[in-house]
């Protein structure tokens, strides 16, 4: 049996990865698997799959929670590489993205697995915006070191990849969430073509995965929206200036 090739989202959160993997996955050929870097512990919460099934009745994680369940001491890395093991389709997406506290996943991955990498890029005030909406304070010093905060972990997060690929030499495809929204359907082809993957149709819009973290996005249904002009307040224009490498770079200069 040919092992599944693992797309890895990488970049920083607030992004629009559970959009991009739901929009990917087509449950045939590509699976997503939502961010498996915390995989144990979503079985350990009993959480509900973007399959609307929990861990226990969803088709596509229930032999390996049992698996799981027989060793409870086994780690994330373990259960990776039993789950490419079990599984058939030509695609999984592990949508981690890359933080400070992932680059050893990504290099397990890398150095052991058929690996491809999606770097998605969004423009940086609007990453900081929606992780302001997040926290939902209205503090100016909780609101201040959030910013501080994004600044340093987006700018890793995204600059790290380049470091990462001299080193393991993947395939990488960059995308703005941006060019994302504007032409979705042209996007997805490119995405495709890129892994050579010939899907008998492409989605419409987002379908249903199974992701089993956090997101909230990862259950409902989803619309693919045009983004919103950009907003700009205190916050935003702090982490633009300290973003202007990335900013230049991604060409998201107005
Ligand atoms: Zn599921």
């Amino acid at each position: 049996m040919i092992k599944p090739t693992i797309i890895y989202i990488a970049g920083y959160g607030f992004s629009g990865s559970t959009l991009l993997e739901r929009s990917l996955a087509d449950n045939i050929g590509v699976i997503g698997c939502g961010e498996l870097w915390r995989l144990k512990e979503d079985f350990q919460d009993f959480e509900t799959c973007g399959c609307d099934q929990n861990v226990e009745t969803c088709e596509f994680w229930a032999e390996l929670y049992e698996i799981f369940k027989a060793n409870p001491k086994i780690n994330n890395l373990e259960l990776m590489d039993i789950l490419v093991n079990l599984k058939s389709q030509a695609f999984l997406i592990d949508n981690s993205k890359t933080s400070y506290a992932r680059v050893d996943r990504f290099k397990y991955l890398a150095s052991k697995y058929n690996f491809k990498v999606i770097h998605l890029i969004r423009e940086p005030g609007s990453v900081l915006n929606s992780s302001l909406n997040k926290s939902n304070s209205n503090n100016f010093f909780v609101k201040f070191l959030i910013t501080l905060k994004v600044i340093v972990h987006w700018n890793y997060a995204n600059r790290i990849i380049y470091k990462l690929q001299k080193q393991y030499n993947f395939e990488l495809l960059r995308i703005r969430l941006e060019d994302f929204l504007e032409r979705p359907q042209n996007e997805i082809e490119k995405v495709y073509t890129w892994l050579n993957y010939k899907p008998d149709s492409i989605n419409s819009k987002p379908i249903k995965t199974h992701q089993l973290t956090g997101n909230i996005y990862r259950h409902g249904e989803l619309e693919l929206q045009k983004s919103s002009p950009r907003r700009s307040n205190f916050y935003s224009k702090i982490m633009r200036i300290f973003s202007f490498r990335a900013i230049a770079q991604y060409n998201y200069k107005d």
